[in-house]
């Protein structure tokens, strides 16, 4: 498999936030959202071939309960099925985080999709119609949400993107509220803060969530953490 880094940290988004976990990072992602915070696996891939046992023993060294297996996009990855499935085994809780453009029979407690909205397409690029082309898949959204226990966090930039999420959650009536979390973009704490304050009402008015980016409160945009 194709890895950028491996590394034990919390997860900082979504409905885990703060709970200690190990993260396993592919590289190589089917997307090219402007505001990808991690570039080092979709603009500029890089990473390191390794085989599943040695993958198997850097988890099982953080002695940790919860796995992440993110990207990049890891499902676009075969080897993230019998991986996920030997992690269940070994009583691990694994949530894999994904574009959900793509589907594999993955052993997965949650399956936690960051759908890209119109405000994710690099305008002006080489990659332009290709993002586009790619980035809502709704059959494969369908399969996701109707196989795993679920969470849709959406990258919010500005007010006019909650009318893409509205639209967008039309198509999928099945979906629950509780579900449903918005995310502000941004790599910067006090970027982040000034989203979420208003992030915060909008939520509450539809019954959603709001998700902060704990990590880069913590840590800053850095890679390992
Ligand atoms: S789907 Fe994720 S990893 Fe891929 S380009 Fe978008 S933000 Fe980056």
């Amino acid at each position: 498999m194709w890895i950028s880094e491996v590394f034990n940290s919390i997860q900082g988004e979504g409905r885990y936030t703060g709970v200690p976990s190990s993260f396993v990072r592919t590289s190589g992602c089917n997307l090219r959202c402007t505001f990808c915070d991690t570039p080092e696996t979709s603009w500029k891939p890089e990473g390191d071939e390794r085989t599943l046992e040695s993958l198997w023993g850097e988890v099982e060294a953080f002695e940790c309960e919860h796995v992440v297996i993110t990207g990049g996009e890891p499902l676009l990855v075969p080897e993230v099925v019998p991986f996920s499935k030997k992690l269940k085994a070994r009583g691990h809780f694994i949530t894999f985080e994904t574009a959900g453009t793509v589907v594999r029979n993955v052993a997965a407690d949650l399956m936690s999709i960051s759908p890209k909205l119109a405000n994710s397409t690099p305008v002006g690029t080489d990659w332009e119609a290709r993002h586009e082309a790619r980035r809502h898949r709704p059959a494969v959204i369908q399969q996701l949400i109707d196989e795993y226990d679920y969470q849709l966090k959406f990258v919010i930039d500005q007010q006019s993107d909650l009318a893409d999420v509205e639209k967008w959650l039309e198509e999928f009536p099945k979906v629950q509220s509780e579900n449903v979390y918005l995310m502000p973009q941004g790599t910067e704490f006090d970027q982040l803060q000034a989203k979420l304050v208003w992030l915060a009402e909008e939520a509450e008015k539809r019954n959603w969530q709001v998700s902060p980016r704990k990590h880069i409160e913590l840590f800053g945009n850095k890679r390992g953490t």
